[in-house]
C-alpha cells in the first residue's frame, strides 16, 4: 500500500514545480503536514526544527494561536474585496503602522503581493518621478554586483548579472548599471577609494539613472554578505549630491532580522523608496508594500500622466493586510531586539567550529543570521537528505549554509540547528 508519503511525492514529482526546479530531476522534497512553533511535520512522521523561517518570513514561528485569531476574526469580515474605489480598516490601519515604524519620511503605502513586485513598483515610482519632473531619459537604475531583488524581470534586471543569469533573458532585461558589491565588510569604515566605483558611476550616467537600488547592509539571496554601514550612508549622501532617488530593499532585512527594525537604521539613513515583505506577515500570507516620501507621491500625482500605473487584483488583500497588523504587534510587544542579540550571540558561538574546517572560506554571523561559507558549492543531492536525518530543516544554496531561525527558538533547538551544520559540514 503506498503510504501518503509515497502518494503526495509522486504526483508532486510528475507535475509540480518548485522553486528553482526542475520536474522530473529526482532532487528530494519533503511533504510537511502541519507546522507548530519551530517544528515542521513531515508526513513520515518526522518532525524538523526550522532553521529557516520559510525564507525569512516566519518569524514567530508557525501556528501561533494569535496569528491564527486576527485572521478567523478578519475572515469573518471578508477574505478580499478588491481595492480599486474602495478601501477597508485593515489596509488602512496597517499604512498608518508601516507609515510610523519606517523611516520618517516614507509616508506613501503601497501594497502588493509579493516582493519581486514591490520591487517593480518602487522602479517604476522612481521612472515616473523624473518622467513626471520632465526627465524623461532618467530610466536606469544603478546598483551593485551580489545583488538579489527578485525573479519578474524589472528585479531581475538589479540581481546579480552572473547568479541572476541576466545571458538566458538577454534580449528582453533591460541593462542596468553594475558596480562590485561594496568591499568594506560589515563594522569596517568606507574609504573614498571604496565609494569611488558609485561615485564614477553617478557621474558618468547623471543623467539617465533614476535610482540606486540596493539591499541595505545584508546582500542576502546573492550571497548572504554583510557590508559596512559606513559605505552605505556616504552612498546616500552620494545619491543627494548627485540628485538621484535612493531605493533601499528590505524585503529580507525588514522586521528585525539584521539585529535592527530596517537595516537602514545601522546607516541611520532613509530611503526615497522602500520595499518590505516577507516578514511583514509573520509568514502567514503574500504581502508586501512599497513606501515613499511625500515628494515622490506628490510628484507623480501631480506630474503627468497624473497616476501611477499599477494596481494588482488582490492589492492590499484584506486577510493579508490583518496578518501583518498582528504581526507587528506581536513583534513590537516582543522583547524582540534582546531575542535577537541572544540569537545572534548563540549563533556565533555554535557556529564558530565551522571556522576550523579546511573546507570553510567564512563564517558570519549578523542579527538572527548565521552564515557558513564554503570554498565550493554544496551538493544539495547528498546534503539535504544529512540534514533532515539530523532533525533540522537547513537549505543551503550554491556555497552558502545558513540559518535564519524563527525568533521565538529556544536555546536548545537553536544549538540542535548550530551543532547540526558543524557536524554535516565537517562531512562535506
Ligand atoms: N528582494 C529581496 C532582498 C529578497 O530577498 C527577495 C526574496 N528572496 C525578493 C526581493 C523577492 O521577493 P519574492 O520572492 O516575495 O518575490
Amino acid at each position: 500500500m503506498p503510504t501518503v508519503n509515497d502518494k503526495l511525492l509522486a504526483i508532486d514529482s510528475e507535475h509540480v514545480w518548485h522553486p528553482y526546479s526542475a520536474i522530473g530531476a529526482g532532487l528530494p522534497v519533503y511533504p510537511v503536514l502541519s507546522a507548530q512553533g519551530v517544528r515542521l511535520k513531515l508526513a513520515d512522521g518526522r518532525e524538523l526544527i526550522d532553521g529557516m523561517s520559510s525564507w525569512w518570513c516566519s518569524i514567530h514561528g508557525y501556528n501561533h494561536p494569535e496569528m491564527n485569531r486576527a485572521l478567523e476574526n478578519q475572515l469573518e469580515c471578508m477574505a478580499h474585496v478588491m481595492f480599486g474605489g474602495l478601501t477597508h480598516p485593515p489596509a488602512v490601519e496597517l499604512a498608518e503602522k508601516l507609515v510610523h515604524i519606517t523611516p520618517e519620511p516614507l509616508q506613501s503605502v503601497f501594497f502588493c503581493d509579493s516582493g519581486s513586485v514591490a520591487v517593480e513598483v518602487a522602479m517604476k515610482m522612481a521612472i515616473q518621478y523624473w518622467h513626471a519632473r520632465g526627465q524623461r531619459d532618467r530610466q536606469r537604475f544603478l546598483t551593485v554586483r551580489g545583488g538579489y531583488h527578485g525573479d519578474t524581470f524589472g528585479a531581475m534586471s538589479v540581481c546579480d548579472p552572473v547568479t541572476g543569469m541576466h545571458t538566458l533573458f538577454s534580449a528582453t532585461l533591460s541593462p542596468q548599471i553594475f558596480v562590485d558589491a561594496p568591499r568594506p565588510r560589515f563594522g569596517e569604515d568606507c574609504t573614498e577609494e571604496d565609494l569611488a566605483p558609485m561615485a564614477q558611476m553617478l557621474d558618468q550616467h547623471r543623467h539617465d539613472i533614476a535610482a540606486v537600488i540596493l539591499e541595505p547592509i545584508v546582500q542576502g539571496a546573492g550571497g548572504m554578505r554583510f557590508y559596512s554601514a559606513s559605505w552605505l550612508r556616504r552612498v546616500r549622501q552620494l545619491c543627494n549630491r548627485y540628485g538621484v532617488l535612493l531605493i533601499l530593499d528590505e524585503i529580507a532585512t525588514g522586521f528585525g532580522r539584521s539585529g535592527r527594525l530596517f537595516a537602514c537604521e545601522y546607516a541611520g539613513i532613509a530611503p526615497d523608496i522602500l520595499c518590505i515583505g516577507k516578514a511583514l506577515t509573520g509568514g502567514y500570507l503574500s504581502l508586501a508594500a512599497t513606501l515613499a516620501t511625500t515628494d515622490i507621491s506628490q510628484t507623480i500625482s501631480r506630474g503627468e500622466p497624473g497616476l501611477f500605473m499599477h494596481g494588482p487584483t488582490f492589492m492590499a488583500n484584506p486577510l493579508a493586510c490583518a496578518a501583518a497588523i498582528a504581526s507587528i504587534r506581536l513583534l513590537l510587544d516582543s522583547p524582540w531586539q534582546a531575542r535577537i542579540d541572544r540569537l545572534e550571540q548563540r549563533l556565533e558561538h555554535g557556529l564558530a567550529p565551522c571556522r576550523n574546517l579546511d573546507t570553510v572560506a567564512d563564517v558570519r554571523v549578523l542579527g538572527a543570521i548565521g552564515v557558513v561559507e564554503m570554498k565550493q558549492p554544496v551538493n544539495m543531492k547528498t546534503i539535504q537528505p544529512m540534514f533532515v536525518e539530523a532533525g533540522v530543516w537547513v537549505r543551503p544554496f550554491g556555497r552558502l549554509v545558513y540559518l535564519m531561525p524563527p525568533y521565538i527558538i529556544g536555546d536548545d533547538d537553536l544549538d540542535t540547528l548550530t551543532t547540526a551544520v558543524c557536524e554535516i559540514v565537517a562531512r562535506q
